[in-house]
């Protein structure tokens, strides 16, 4: 008898499940949209030019060796995390009110992060995350020790932002609570609120003394463009409270996406502090949450981002490339929502092309993603999910007949 008999089997994950039942389909009709990772036209994964670039010269540099790096990762690539995400001359930079730490992409600075606060961070326990969201969200920060509560954001009726809503289970959470905040391309519904909304969230944010923990997984990826993706971020890295007091907050970057560096586990956490004092004891916390956990962040993929990022040629050409995958995106939602018209599906489909990001949040009913799996071989999460990366050209119009048959 093994002494871990008592050990129950772990429920299947979500969306590695969709894809243990894409890899066991036979039909040659199977199509995955249920990855969070950009596919080119063919299906398949990329790795951008830029990318490759910059790993050659990271490989070839006979300079470097494999030496542990610091607690805090390549002070290089937090620096350059930084301005990517605040801006090149931000105030909480220049004032020296910023830490930075490499991180194990986006998941793990969310869980140094939430393991700091759980520790540290004295106003409240309470973590507030929209509904819906990344579902992970919810067992990161549960097993960091926060206590996890739901705010308002997704209006299924509408298919819009629940701004009342949001507003209303905001202005109503306790005083100091964390608030977790999709800074661009909202997961699951590609539904972001619009500037003036944003400076609602703010308003409601500095009023509840709430502490904004930012979460930054496709910087780039719903517009094309790096700045315009960070700007609800920037508008509150440089707000100022009662009194001049700064804004604070947290941010969980990931280069997962916008580099297509996902398995390189490239990222960084971010605090912003009132002052530099207050931001250098955050920061020995925060690296001593770093060393119990796994002491040290991995040298090769912040190398490779570090190497696209401080070279202007690789940087343009990084801009450039993922201008064209959030660009093809965009494509493959005007393609599926004029697909979907002459394939006579009923309704309006218009929110396809509103939304923006990797997904689509389709309306479809947990009925309807398993008719079109069992019927059609296409596969999804059950919310009505669906990666737009996943869609091409010789593809949209099975995507959209199946559609069409299943909300019939
Ligand atoms: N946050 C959100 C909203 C995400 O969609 C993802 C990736 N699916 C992550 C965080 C984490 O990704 P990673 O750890 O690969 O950076």
């Amino acid at each position: 008898l093994s002494c871990f008999e008592g050990v129950q089997q772990a429920p299947p994950d979500p969306i590695l499940g969709i894809t243990d039942g894409f890899l066991k389909d036979t039909s040659p009709q199977k199509l995955n949209l249920g990855v969070g990772a950009y596919r080119t036209e063919e299906g398949r994964p990329l790795v951008l030019s830029a990318v490759r670039k910059a790993e050659r010269m990271v490989v070839d540099d006979a300079t470097r060796n494999k030496e542990y790096i610091p607690m805090g990762g390549n002070p290089q690539f937090c620096a350059l995390s930084a301005a990517l995400a605040f801006g090149p001359d931000s105030d909480c930079s220049r004032e020296g009110r910023l830490a930075t730490l490499q991180a194990l992409s986006g998941t793990g600075a969310l869980a140094v992060g939430g393991a700091f606060l759980a520790r540290h961070y004295q106003a409240s326990k309470a973590i507030y995350l929209p509904v819906p969201t990344w579902g992970n969200h919810h067992g990161v920060f549960g097993s960091a020790g926060l206590v996890v509560r739901p705010y308002r954001y997704y209006h299924a009726p509408t298919r819009a932002l629940d701004y009342a809503g949001l507003i209303a289970d905001l202005g109503a959470a306790e005083p100091g609570a964390i608030v977790l905040l999709h800074a661009c391309a909202h997961n699951p519904t590609g539904v972001d609120p619009s500037p003036e909304q944003w400076r609602g969230i703010l308003r409601v944010v500095q009023e509840r003394r709430l502490l904004p923990f930012f979460d930054s997984a496709y910087q780039g990826f719903a517009s094309g463009d790096l700045d315009a993706d960070a700007a609800a971020l920037r508008l509150f890295a440089s707000a100022r409270g009662p009194g001049g007091r700064p804004q604070e907050l947290l941010l969980a970057q990931s280069f997962a996406k916008n580099m297509g560096l996902y398995g390189e586990r490239v990222g960084a956490l971010h605090v912003i502090a009132a002052c530099p004092q207050v931001r250098g004891r955050v920061e020995s916390q925060v690296k001593i949450a770093v060393r119990q956990m796994y002491s040290s962040p991995p040298i090769h993929g912040a190398a490779v981002a570090t190497a696209v990022m401080a070279n202007p040629a690789l940087s343009a050409e990084w801009q450039a490339e993922l201008a064209s995958m959030a660009g093809r995106i965009k494509a493959m939602r005007a393609a599926l929502v004029a697909a979907l018209a002459e394939a006579g599906a009923p309704g309006s489909w218009d929110h396809i092309t509103s939304q923006i990001g990797m997904f689509s949040y389709t309306g479809l009913t947990k009925e309807q993603c398993i008719h079109l799996r069992d019927k059609w071989h296409i596969y999804m999460t059950l919310d009505g999910r669906i990666s737009m990366a996943g869609v091409s050209h010789k593809r949209v119009r099975y995507l959209a007949d199946a559609i069409a048959d299943a909300v019939r």
